[in-house]
């Protein structure tokens, strides 16, 4: 077996514990005599899973109970119709544009009421966070819509928008349980978990109680309406079993290792690490400014695309794989979410270095 260090943006690096785990109970889950892949989500072993990983992530994230933990398919890009379905009384929404994933939600809100882009970062290629501090909420907005880190493009909120009282919806997924947050101070926090939590293909959404309502859009699917998979304690339909499972894994490893202080701790020595690096370097720099920077996800250029190229090449030969950046952005990306141990981010600084003296 020959594992390598995997810089993915997602699906990502898992931690190689939480695998072993996974492998030692792939043929019988407990006494239960068969796999949890076998296992029909109604049966008791399948409901203290469920249960086990939800209570895990309360544990970890603080969840307030009055906020309900969801478990959907679809991906986080499912959500971005499902945020304006479930919350949009009055058809209006404030949205802040950082990148591709907010265009994305833009553009699905738009199909359904009146979006107001109230800040963008769009002018300077998305990279950096816009002053939130002041912004122009709409009156009648039914929420404010922020992504928190940018998976892209590498930035990362260093404050929550001041949103005048409205609603914040946040999605989350690039920087899921890699750090505390303060869930109070939000209405809908959602994730997709492949990207640090698990296996793709399943959202968590944390999402106040209030919010969850049967006044939807009037033609909101079954299946998209929070209330739907809320009343059903998300098992309407089959859920993604095995999803579910792994992340009650992963959240189990994140509590044993310290929680998300240690986990925020972890992820800032590493961020360091690399940044330092970058800020020195008279060949690699940076593409974000310092104030908007991400602890997760990390791009990087030289400025030259034929060097960028032999870069990842030098990367391949030290067992750095999937360093290459977004197909928009172009040079290197750098994800190094919780499972990625220092020693990953170490290799790849060392691997820099290395072809810096040679360049
Ligand atoms: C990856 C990602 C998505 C899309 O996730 P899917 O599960 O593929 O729909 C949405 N938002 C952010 C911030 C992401 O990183």
């Amino acid at each position: 077996m020959s594992r390598v260090y995997n810089f993915s943006a997602g699906p990502a690096v898992m931690p190689e514990e939480v695998l072993r785990e996974i492998q030692s109970e792939m043929l019988e889950y407990g006494a239960s005599g068969m796999s949890v892949m076998e296992m029909s989500h109604r049966s008791g072993d399948f409901e203290a899973i469920l249960h086990g990983t939800e209570q895990t992530l309360r544990d970890i994230m603080e969840i307030p109970d009055n906020y309900r933990v969801l478990f959907i398919q679809g991906g986080a890009s499912q959500q971005f119709a499902a945020v304006p379905m479930n919350l949009m009384k009055n058809r209006v929404a404030d949205y802040i544009n950082t990148g591709n994933w907010t265009k994305k939600a833009i553009q699905e809100a738009k199909l359904y009421g009146k979006v107001n882009v109230i800040a963008s970062s769009e002018d300077s290629m998305f990279s950096y966070i816009p002053d939130v501090e002041d912004l122009p909420v709409s009156e009648d907005a039914d929420y404010v819509y922020i992504c928190q880190n940018n998976t892209i493009y590498g930035t990362r909120y260093p404050q929550l928008p001041n949103t005048k009282g409205k609603t914040l919806v946040a999605d989350v997924s690039s920087m899921f349980v890699s750090e505390p947050l303060d869930v109070s101070k939000y209405g809908v926090i959602y994730a997709g978990v492949q990207k640090n939590a698990g296996p793709a293909g399943l959202v968590v959404s944390v999402i106040r109680e209030d919010l969850i309502t049967d006044e939807c859009l009037e033609y909101t699917p079954t299946m998209l309406k929070w209330k739907t998979q809320a009343d059903n304690d998300s098992m309407y339909n089959t859920p993604n079993t095995w999803a579910i499972y792994v992340c009650g894994k992963v959240f189990e490893w994140i509590k044993r290792n310290g929680g998300l202080t240690a986990m925020k701790e972890r992820n800032e020595k590493k961020a360091a690490l690399l940044y330092d690096y970058l800020d020195n370097s008279a060949l690699f720099r940076g593409t974000v400014r310092k104030d908007s920077r991400s602890l997760m996800n990390v791009p990087f250029v030289t400025g030259n695309a034929d060097l960028d190229k032999e870069f990842i090449a030098a990367c391949t030969k030290a067992d750095i794989r999937n360093i290459k950046g977004h197909r928009t952005v172009g040079g290197m990306r750098a994800s190094i979410y919780n499972a990625m141990p220092y020693e990953g981010v170490a290799r790849l600084v060392s691997v820099m270095e290395d072809f810096e003296k040679k360049h």
